[in-house]
């Protein structure tokens, strides 16, 4: 049996080595159009192992992080790459966010994690520079590398083929025909990991989608080697519960570099890493979707003081300060952005979970954004087993 991976990303290539794992007698191919795996979400991410704190209890997000952060850091270890159950620490510094931090503790009990509050002092033991009036530790949060994590997946499939974009699918019967730039694929069952081009390869696949992708840009800084001393591990503000941000915060890489951000920001193309990177197909798919003009009227506020801290490495530096009060605009250098890919459906509407949608012998993940690489591993396992469960 024939199984098609679109997408070499975090969440194809885990489906693809789970499946080479569970089930030898299914040859597996991964089509990536780039010419190296897990160059544009996966490769642009703060590498963050997600706990589960902000998720819904109960949905796949929730499941898929709290169980996904034990599976990647048992990945990590297995594998050799450089992993840490660091923590973080979530930060309420003024009184008007205490209900949300006391809010987002009780979410953290009812999915499982293990979290304490802290008072001010307590959580100055832990990060010296951080200023709050309440805080929140998060033990099980940990640092990775995910690009690294793509290479050792890579490595273990023997079917990935680079320099592949998909350009066409047709589904004959039982079986894919799946054109590329490279000739044609037979697939029995066929799995759509596209990430910022999901909905477009579904809509390829004759899928009536959902939800449309929309891409959105999250902008870092970089703390200059001498100012890294100012973070130890993760600092995060209390977020704002009607998006799936999480607000500019200060993470420290596996590397022991320490970055800023990411805000968010709409991107003029689906793979638009700065502001003039233009796509008019892209753009034009924005401005005819009526669920981003909705989105906008809903948001407009939120979206106009991102753009404002886009623009403004002044506001941005201001946003660190409310965290770290030591920060200023000179212990920042650029450092490079990464594009979310976000479903939204035609009201206007954000997809807070996890989107998996099944057609016959397809499936296709139509919204995977972070904790998904957090969560890849567990969402392998899903989408092996619904593709797979009738073969
Ligand atoms: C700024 C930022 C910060 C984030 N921080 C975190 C974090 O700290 N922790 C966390 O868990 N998650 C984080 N995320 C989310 C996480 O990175 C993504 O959810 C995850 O990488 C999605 O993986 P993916 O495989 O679905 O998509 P991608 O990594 O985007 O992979 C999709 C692949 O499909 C390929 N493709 C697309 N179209 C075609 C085609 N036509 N033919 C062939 N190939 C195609 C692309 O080239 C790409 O390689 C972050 C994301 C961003 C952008």
């Amino acid at each position: 049996m024939k199984c098609v991976v679109i997408g070499g990303g975090i969440v194809g290539l885990a489906t693809a080595y789970r499946i080479v794992q569970d089930r030898p007698d299914v040859e597996v191919t991964v089509l990536e159009k780039e010419q190296s795996v897990g160059l544009h979400q996966t490769g642009h991410n703060s590498g963050v192992i997600h706990a589960g704190v902000y998720y819904k209890p109960g949905s796949l997000k929730a499941r898929m992080s709290r169980d996904g952060s034990r599976s990647m850091v048992a990945f990590c270890r297995e594998y050799g790459i450089p992993v840490e159950v660091c923590g973080k620490l979530i930060v309420a510094t003024e009184d008007g966010e205490l209900d949300r931090l006391t809010a987002l503790y009780e979410r953290s009990l009812a999915n499982g994690l293990p979290v304490r509050m802290l008072t001010p002092g307590q959580a100055r033991e832990l990060e010296p520079h951080v200023s709050c009036v309440a805080a929140m530790h998060v033990e099980s949060t940990g640092i990775t590398d995910y690009a690294q994590v793509c290479q050792a997946l890579a490595a273990q499939i023997p079917n990935v083929v680079l320099g592949a974009k998909v350009t066409g699918i047709r589904q004959e019967g039982a079986v894919a025909r799946v054109a590329t730039t490279l000739g044609s694929f037979t697939a029995d069952v066929l799995i759509n990991c596209a990430g910022l081009h999901a909905d477009r390869i579904a809509r390829l696949a004759g899928v009536d989608v959902p939800a449309q992708i929309m891409p959105f840009r999250g902008e870092y800084y970089e703390l200059k080697p001498d100012s890294r001393h100012l973070v130890k591990g993760l600092i995060y503000p209390v977020p704002d519960p009607q998006f799936p941000f999480l607000g500019v915060h200060l993470t420290r890489m596996i590397d022991g570099s320490v970055h800023a951000g990411p805000n968010a920001v709409l991107a003029l193309r689906r793979e638009g890493y700065h502001w003039n990177q233009i796509n008019l197909r892209d753009l034009a798919g924005t401005a005819t979707f009526p669920g981003a003009w909705r989105l906008a009227r809903k948001h407009w506020r939120y979206g106009l003081t991102e753009v404002r801290r886009s623009l403004s490495k002044t506001l941005f530096a201001a946003s660190l300060a409310r965290l770290v009060p030591e920060l200023t605009i000179d212990d920042l250098m650029p450092s490079e952005a990464g594009v979310r890919a976000q479903a939204i459906t035609p009201d206007g509407a954000l997809v807070d979970d996890f989107l998996i949608v099944e057609n016959g012998p397809q499936v296709h993940v139509l919204n995977a954004p972070s904790p998904a690489a957090t969560s890849s591993l567990e969402i392998a396992k899903h989408i092996a087993a619904v593709s797979l469960s009738r073969k």
